[in-house]
């Protein structure tokens, strides 16, 4: 939900993919922005760490006051496929496929973008709770990235119980649960809710790279405190890891592949090159029906100047 900020890239430049590192832990602060009304702590992209897989975009928004009402008009994307993931509250969505749909916690919405999509977010009129959850961005393969949009909703998630600690496969598979979400790479994205005095042993993917975000509480991961605000860094090669929690914690755990290309993000467009960016965005600037129309009583959002 949250609309790429301007901040994401200053230049529509290629960022050099950061080489992945063995089985290490390495431990990353978030930057705390405002994404309409919203307290958000971006995760991802890192200067010196632009990815985790295919995982390029972690925004961990609230938990908001009562009060705050999200309101993202429609927006583009391009060559990315958005995810969200409540822990809190309820977001309706809107885009040019014509999809309507209210996702509450535990849900996953997945907006495949390929060659255009919009889209608009926003709190339903008669929900006046709290808000809190994360946005993430999956870039998308050569394969697909110019291919049709697409939009999935899945209520219902495979669930691994273990130690005390659920969890949820959001994207891809882990103990031989598979998510029924698309994913066009090979990555994993897993909701751990970890009950007090909790602790277990993931299973993990030794050739992806993996990195875990905290949403609330607080997780013991390879020994090491861990709370929200920061990304874990754990790289690849690794087995299994132990995780536990002493008084509980709600954190996301994404993996994948290393990227081997150079992504160059700005603004909501996920592209390879300055040139298709540029193209992007002179598109959604034209109204250009790549992006379609998104039924919406919220404005239309512009693209910052491209430079
Ligand atoms: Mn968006």
């Amino acid at each position: 939900m949250m609309s790429g900020p301007i901040s994401t890239s200053t230049t529509p430049e290629a960022a050099p993919v950061t080489p992945p590192e063995k089985a290490c832990l390495e431990r990353y602060v978030s930057r705390q922005v405002e994404v309409a009304g919203l307290a958000v702590r971006r995760a991802l992209p890192k200067r010196q760490r632009r990815s985790v897989g295919a995982w390029c975009f972690v925004d961990h928004f609230g938990p908001s006051g009562r009060d705050v009402v999200m309101n993202v008009g429609p927006h583009p994307h391009v060559g990315l496929q958005t995810v969200t993931w409540l822990v809190e509250g309820q977001v309706l969505h809107h885009d040019s496929l014509g999809s309507e749909q209210l996702i509450r916690p535990g849900q996953v919405n997945l907006m495949t973008a390929g060659n255009g999509v919009a889209h608009a977010e926003e709190t339903p009129p008669n929900f006046d709770g709290t808000q809190h959850g994360a946005q993430l961005w999956v870039a998308q393969p050569n394969e697909t990235r110019f291919g049709q949009p697409a939009f999935e909703h899945h209520e219902e998630l495979p669930v691994l119980e273990a130690g005390d600690m659920e969890m949820s496969v959001l994207v891809g598979s882990m103990a031989g649960l598979v998510s029924p979400a698309r994913a066009d790479t090979p990555l994993v994205g897993v909701a751990i809710q970890a009950r007090a005095s909790s602790q277990t042993e993931l299973e993990l993917n030794p050739s992806f790279e993996h990195a875990v975000v905290v949403l609330e509480g607080s997780l013991n991961l390879a020994g090491e405190q861990v709370v929200p605000g920061e990304l874990v860094y754990l790289g690849t090669d690794r087995h299994r890891l132990d995780v536990g929690s002493t008084q509980g914690a709600t954190a996301l755990l994404l993996g994948g592949e290393p990227l081997e290309e150079d992504l160059v993000m700005w603004w909501n467009f996920v592209t390879r090159n300055k040139q298709e960016a540029r193209q992007a965005y002179e598109d959604w600037q034209a109204g250009h029906e790549r992006f379609g129309s998104v039924s919406s009583k919220l404005d239309r959002i512009d693209a910052p100047p491209f430079r």
